[in-house]
């Protein structure tokens, strides 16, 4: 007798595989396991097999949970074993599990002088170790991942055999002997056989790090580059080399303890820290704490992680031991992240003093993932290791399709018939290199998806790369979405709300149906229809593009009357101290031009123009710079809104020239930056709580959807859930993609399916 058996309900990564396998054995009977897309399919032949399926009903293993056990008898195939197969069926996200951080077993182990793999970097199991970033194609089966060429030592080889031991079919699994090494070298010739290997090169490099140098290190996912996060010298050094900007470094600590030293860190944010998926937490600083100006010159917030792989847990035991590491993505300006030796000597030695390397390669770089809690929620800041490529569901079934995002923190999504696959970050697509990463990732996982889309969504800028990308690709069909639809759609992509809703989309930049710019919207959306129903006041962006690299000429442009003439201020005099009289009368007058100047609702340059006018920041050195210092000048708090009004022309538009009269006043008044900038979210969120009472008086709708990446304003995000809430209407945002433009990827499959789909 054969029976084909399918199993649905918790049964994957669970040990299901193994029981079937000992109880098949057991049994004497023929066939086969493996993962399928609903869960696990079993083939057994032989005299017993009915007995097999009552025996796995009465002990699955402890994890499962069974929800589903459909039986029946097909023809006997005469074979002799019983096998574990590898998954077949496209669209499991089992597919192609994303990378996971050592588990407590592994880690026990580690520090384990008894044990064999003692101080061993790249130990793992069933249960941890990398997946996605090795694997060349599916079946993920040792051969077709990055460790193919390492052959097993006899016991490495006997725990991967043994369906009794943690390490049963743990495809990289590793020992001193038979695995992956490391290297330490200074300088930048490639590794050869003088460099230290395995524990000296360890050694060395926590003796670099010790001693105030910055190490590159050949982290998960890429290149990193580290240093001593507690000693000034070593962060200003790497601050320079690099050449950063302001922009916050992220931190690696070695413990939640040590975290705590420097950051508050609730439960549920500690949860995270220790997470599987081991992401970069952003946590509120604590002031108090001593560390290095040059960690985080911006920001309120510091970027926290904990090792995610032996390696990294290996840098905090040296002697002394190190506490906190700065550990930043090993890359040159806005290319990819760094992924091998040679490349690292050719674009890092001008950063580092050494490099710890090994020799197994990294097929698909994925950076460190960053999240945030915020109401009871954990929001994705930066979507890459840990949880790509995790399926995201969405309804029903549909055609396999790709959204290939927006322009800048691109990534792109590919639909399977159930769920959307969504690419790590890639980058900004403004150089060769990220376009190149663009593809690989997008050929790499096509195959691993094994899904060929039918139809491309792009955004409706027709400079964005993706959207050049998009219109060259023949043989499938191209549609053009709406930069804001895309991001409130992404949210109704990950909720499964059906709509209509209130979308509110308040980003920088996206290109508008008007050609012109657009970024403070109010739509009026659901899967298939987009209607924007208000927006911001426009206002010119002098100059364009170069407005967004400096706030300054957006306070101008927000307080220019006619004629250019500006406000008598104190502030105002202040500003044009500081940048030049000169410089801003050419703004001004470079205002007045419609060709040079679009016009803009951007709901980020409102936020830079009062940043500017506050004295906070005149030139951004990273995108979102002055926006983040104004909520840093907040503190946390909201002041009494400024007034605000409602122009109409078309449609209802927010107007904010009375807000900015209302903030002149105060710094007339000597009041300082920090209690303007809590008055001024106070405002923004104000005037769109009340713009969303009207939509909801007019269409009767109570459901709100927000997006765009201006909501990582936390202190935006909360006052406007809390003023729409108290209104009645639910709020939705969210949380497993970024609100930024990283999500756009997602809207616009999903957009594309549906339209598809119906
Ligand atoms: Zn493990
Ligand atoms: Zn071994
Ligand atoms: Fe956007």
């Amino acid at each position: 007798m054969r029976l084909h058996i399918e199993v649905t309900g918790v049964v994957q990564g669970v040990g299901f595989r193994p029981t079937v396998w000992r109880l098949a054995r057991e049994l004497s009977l023929a066939g086969f396991v493996r993962n399928s897309t609903a869960g696990v399919e079993i083939e057994v032949e032989g005299e017993r097999a009915g007995e097999f399926v009552d025996a796995l009903r009465a002990a699955p293993p402890p994890l499962a949970r069974i929800s589903g056990l459909d039986s029946r008898e097909i023809p006997e195939q005469g074979t002799a074993d019983f096998v574990i197969l590898p998954s077949r069926e496209a669209g499991a996200s089992t597919d192609c599990s994303p990378d996971i951080a050592t588990c407590p077993d592994c880690l026990r182990e580690l520090v384990d002088p008894t044990n064999r793999r003692f101080g061993y970097p790249f130990i793992n199991c069933t249960n941890c170790g990398p997946r996605y970033s090795i694997t060349l194609r599916v079946p993920y089966d040792r051969p077709q991942t990055t460790m193919a060429p390492f052959t097993f030592c006899a016991a490495c080889e006997r725990e991967y055999r043994d369906p009794a031991d943690r390490r049963f079919h743990a495809q990289p699994n590793a020992c001193a002997a038979c695995g992956p090494t490391v290297s330490f070298h200074r300088g930048i010739a490639v590794a050869d056989g003088r460099d230290a290997r395995g524990h000296d090169a360890l050694r060395l490099a926590t003796e670099l790090l010790g001693s105030g140098g910055v190490l590159a290190l050949k982290g998960l996912g890429g290149y990193q580059l580290a240093c001593n996060a507690l000693d000034a010298a070593a962060v200003g050094a790497l601050r320079e080399r690099k050449r950063r900007s302001n922009k916050a470094f992220a931190l690696m600590a070695a413990d939640v303890e040590t975290v705590r030293r420097f950051a508050a860190v609730t439960a549920e944010e500690e949860a995270l820290l220790v997470s599987p998926e081991r992401p970069i937490v952003l946590l509120a600083r604590d002031a108090t704490a001593a560390l290095p100006a040059a960690v985080a010159p911006a920001a309120a917030d510091l970027g926290f992680m904990l090792p995610n792989t032996a390696l990294h847990q290996l840098l905090f035991r040296g002697t002394p031991p190190l506490a906190v590491l700065v550990m930043t993505s090993g890359n040159v300006a806005d290319e990819p992240i760094v992924k091998d030796a040679p490349t690292a000597r050719r674009v890092l030695a001008p950063f580092a003093d050494g490099f710890l390397d090994h020799d197994r390669e990294i097929f698909m770089r994925v950076d460190d993932s960053v999240v945030r809690r915020l109401a009871g929620r954990t929001l994705s800041i930066r979507r890459a290791r840990g949880f790509v490529p995790a399926a995201i569901a969405l309804p029903g079934s549909g055609p396999a399709v790709l959204g290939c995002g927006a322009e800048v923190k691109n990534t792109f999504a590919l639909t399977t018939p159930g769920a959307a696959v969504v690419s790590q970050h890639i980058g900004d697509l403004e150089n060769l290199e990220t376009l190149a990463f663009f593809q690989e990732t997008l050929e790499n996982l096509k195959a691993v998806y094994r899904v060929s889309p039918v139809a491309i969504a792009h955004d409706l800028h027709p400079g964005y790369f993706s959207t050049r990308w998009a219109l060259e690709q023949t043989g499938v069909e191209h549609w053009g979405v709406q930069h804001h639809w895309a991001h409130v759609a992404s949210v109704l992509a990950e909720t499964g709300l059906a709509g209509p809703v209130i979308g509110v989309a308040l980003d920088g930049s996206g290109y508008g149906t008007d050609g012109t710019v657009w970024g403070g919207e109010f739509l009026v959306a659901n899967a298939l229809s987009c209607e924007r129903a208000a927006s911001f006041r426009q206002v010119p962006l002098p100059g364009g593009e170069g407005a967004i690299r400096n706030p300054w000429r957006m306070a101008l442009s927000f307080l220019a009357g006619s004629g250019g003439a500006l406000p008598e201020s104190r502030a105002v005099q202040a500003l044009l101290r500081r940048v030049g009289e000169t410089e801003a009368a050419t703004v001004l007058a470079v205002r007045e031009n419609r060709t040079l100047s679009p016009l803009t609702s951007s709901a980020g340059r409102l936020f830079e123009a009062a940043a500017a006018l506050a004295g906070l920041c005149d030139r951004n050195t990273f995108e979102g710079e002055a926006a983040m210092r104004l909520e840093a000048a907040a503190g946390g708090h909201l002041g009494a809104p400024y007034a605000f009004a409602t122009a109409t022309d078309a449609l209802p538009r927010l107007d904010f020239s009375p807000s900015f009269s209302g903030l002149l006043d105060d710094l007339e008044h000597g009041k300082t930056a920090g209690f303007v900038a809590a008055r001024f979210h106070a405002t923004v969120a104000a005037a769109v709580v009340d713009q969303v009472g009207r939509l909801r008086a007019v269409t009767g709708i109570r459901d709100v959807a927000l997006s765009g990446g201006v909501f990582q304003n936390k202190l935006l995000l909360t006052a406007v859930t809390q003023g729409i809430e108290a209104r009645g209407l639910h709020v939705h945002i969210n949380t497993r993609v970024p609100c930024n433009d990283g999500g756009i990827s997602l809207g616009q499959a999903y957009l594309l399916r549906e339209r598809l789909r119906t």
